[in-house]
Parts: structure tokens; C-alpha cells; sequence
């Protein structure tokens, strides 16, 4: 490519070895100045994709909280534009990583016809390779020591980590030495992709355990109770012995007791170190102060739920909540964001997540979210 203009410096150059030096250095300024335009050319396209991104919604034709929750017309119109434009979306250096941070995957996959992981993520790649944000790890969850072989089958893959535990709704299998032995020996055999022992907790919204009576009442029964708290309580005690972060999961049945309890519980048995993720956060905004005022280290994690447009409640909790206190997770296969209501949840649909915390926050753009909770999942997990 000639780009210089230097005829008339050539004319006075008489002898072979000054032409050469000359040609020389024509050639390196040459370079120079393509080097520089390229280096000016992919700024641009980086800032212009910055901007897109802070600008544009998601491809979807359905309605978000802000165009169909009369509640929210305080929202951004950001919401209801469409898709991020063609120009700036092949910039492969400028990328959010983002990491879902409470996934289930052998419940995802299985209701995906079983898909296989490996095409699964293929997929997802595929999906994302135009995108300027892109899946960088996923934190699966075993949740009863029946299922904890088929989340550690997830763990090869070098971008998916695991936490293992006994949700309250299965409180009624935890056996003292079995259960507390079996966590410790998977910490052992995955000192790093073992990042927290849960999700364990609370959960009186609704018993599905067999073994108690009136199981599928929606309340569940006050035995159940009891042991929900035991298992939560030696669960706590084994995270601090294993020195890992805690998954909580709280869940009340409308009557406060659910969080009073947990409060209780983990005020009681917790560090006030602690690092814990109160994940799916659905509960009242004074639950949420008390957690992250009585715990420095505590992040509270936002699913599709916030972006429902019958989630006004959690979104007053996301207002509330500092950004270096929020982590992104789908909890899939439940909870899928609008606008994929009904359909399977899957990490892939964490920047709908995103998206709507920053409309909702209304002072941070959606980078910021992307960048920030991407640094919590750092600080937090180590992922
Ligand atoms: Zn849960
Ligand atoms: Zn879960």
C-alpha cells in the first residue's frame, strides 16, 4: 500500500545506498501509521460497542417490566429498543464475561431432552459469538446427595464449577455422618472446582418431601421445620470447618418465619466474615437489609424474577442493594427471564438479567452490571 508522498524528497537522492536508506524508512513510517490507524479503527469500534450495548435491548418482541408494568414507567426507554447492531458486534476483543451463578444443570439438560453438555455449550458459543458479552463459567448445584454424581460429571469442563449441599426441601435425608463425610471427601477430590457447600436453608413456602406428612401442602409442616434448621445449621458449621462460601436459599411462606428463622440461624452460627450468597433473592426489603447489614461479605443473587412483570417487590430489593453486593445466576432450569417466560432456563439468559438490574438501578449502565457483578463472582467465589 504507498501512502507516502515523497516524490520530490526521492528526486535529490542520488546514490543506490541512499535510495536504500531512504526506501527503508519510508517502509517503517509505513507501518507505523497502519499500525496506529488500526489501533484508532478498533477503539472506535470498542467505544462504539460500548455505547450500543448501554443503548440497546436484547432481540425480543415481547414486553419487559417497563413496557408492561404501569408500576415501572420510571424505566429507561433503552428497554423496548431492539437488537444490538450488526456494525459493532464482530469486535472479538472487547467481551463481558459473565458467570451464572446458580445454575442446575443436570436439571436443565434433562429437560432439554437431555441434551449432552458438550453440544449444549456449542450451542451456546454459537449463540453468543456475535454477541459483545459472553458466558464465561457456570456455578451448578447439587442439591441431595442422590444427584451429587451427576453434577460432578459437569465438573470436567474447564468453565462449569460446583456447589454441593442438602436443599431444605430434602432436609429429611441428611444423615449426620453420611451426608457431612460425603461433602468433605468431594472437597478433597475437587479442592478447586468445589467453590461452596449448599444451597441449603430454608424453605417453608412449600414441602415436597416424601417422607413428611401433608408433603404437598403448601405450608410445610413444623416437624419439617425443625429438621430445615438442624440440616442449615451443620451445613453452616461444615462450611466454616471446610473454609468455603455458603449458598443460602430462603424461602417463606408469606408469614416472616421463613427469614426470622434464617436470620436467627445464620446471625447464630455464622462468621460475620462469612462469605454467603443468598441466592434467588424473592424476599421482603427488610429480610435483605438485615442480611447485608449483618454480614459484610454476603451478596445477594437476582434471577429472571426481577425482570417479572410481578416482580416489583424484588426490584425495590435490587434498588436497595449496592452493586458490589449482587451476583447474576438464572437458577435454571426455574425462573426464566422475560421474555422467555415458560421456557427452560439456561445460564445463556443471564444478561437478560442484567439488563433489567441496570434499568432498574438507573444510575449504572449495563456494562457497569456486567462488570461489577463479574468482579463479585471474583470476590465471592474465586471463579
Ligand atoms: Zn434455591
Ligand atoms: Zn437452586
Amino acid at each position: 500500500m504507498r501512502v507516502l508522498s515523497t516524490f520530490s524528497v526521492r528526486a535529490q537522492i542520488k546514490s543506490p545506498r541512499e535510495r536504500f536508506i531512504f526506501s527503508l524508512m519510508s517502509s517503517l513510517s509505513a507501518l507505523r501509521i497502519l499500525l496506529r490507524t488500526e489501533h484508532v479503527a478498533r477503539r472506535r469500534v470498542a467505544t462504539r460497542a460500548r455505547t450500543t450495548l448501554q443503548k440497546s435491548a436484547f432481540s425480543s418482541s415481547s414486553s419487559t417490566p417497563s413496557s408492561s408494568s404501569s408500576s415501572s414507567s420510571e424505566k429507561s426507554s433503552s428497554m423496548t429498543s431492539n437488537a444490538i447492531s450488526p456494525s459493532t458486534e464482530k469486535n472479538n476483543d472487547f467481551r463481558y464475561g459473565y458467570v451464572d451463578t446458580h445454575a442446575h444443570l443436570e436439571m436443565i439438560l434433562e429437560k432439554l431432552d437431555n441434551m449432552k453438555y458438550e453440544h449444549w455449550i456449542d450451542s451456546v458459543r454459537e449463540k453468543e459469538r456475535e454477541k459483545v458479552y459472553a458466558l464465561d463459567s457456570i456455578l451448578t448445584i447439587g442439591c441431595k446427595p442422590e444427584n451429587w454424581a451427576k453434577v460432578e460429571h459437569f465438573l470436567q469442563f474447564e468453565e462449569v464449577y460446583g456447589a454441593f449441599g442438602v436443599h431444605p426441601l430434602n432436609a429429611s435425608v441428611w444423615d449426620e455422618n453420611a451426608t457431612k463425610n460425603g461433602l468433605k471427601a468431594l472437597r478433597e477430590k475437587y479442592p478447586e472446582k468445589m467453590k461452596a457447600i449448599g444451597e441449603c436453608g430454608l424453605d417453608y413456602f412449600v414441602c415436597q418431601d416424601p417422607n413428611v406428612e401433608n408433603a404437598k401442602e403448601w405450608v410445610c409442616p413444623l416437624d419439617c421445620r425443625e429438621q430445615q434448621q438442624f440440616v442449615f445449621k451443620e451445613q453452616i458449621l461444615l462450611a466454616k470447618e471446610l473454609g468455603l462460601p455458603l449458598v443460602v436459599h430462603a424461602r417463606d411462606a408469606g408469614d416472616g418465619e421463613a427469614e426470622s428463622d434464617c436470620l436467627d440461624i445464620m446471625r447464630k452460627y455464622c462468621d460475620a466474615q462469612q462469605k454467603i450468597h443468598v441466592h434467588c433473592f424473592t424476599g421482603t426489603t427488610s429480610f435483605a437489609r438485615e442480611l447485608l447489614e449483618s454480614f459484610p461479605n454476603l451478596k445477594l443473587g437476582f434471577t429472571g424474577v426481577c425482570t417479572f412483570k410481578n416482580g416489583e417487590n424484588v426490584r425495590e430489593v435490587v434498588k436497595l442493594t449496592d452493586m458490589d453486593r449482587i451476583l447474576l445466576e438464572t437458577d435454571g432450569p426455574f425462573m426464566s427471564p422475560t421474555p422467555f417466560r415458560g421456557k427452560v432456563a439456561e445460564p445463556w439468559m443471564v444478561p437478560y438479567i442484567a439488563k433489567v438490574i441496570a434499568e432498574v438501578k438507573r444510575d449504572v449502565t449495563v456494562e457497569d452490571v456486567f462488570e461489577k457483578c463479574r468482579e463479585n463472582t471474583r470476590v465471592l467465589y474465586g471463579i
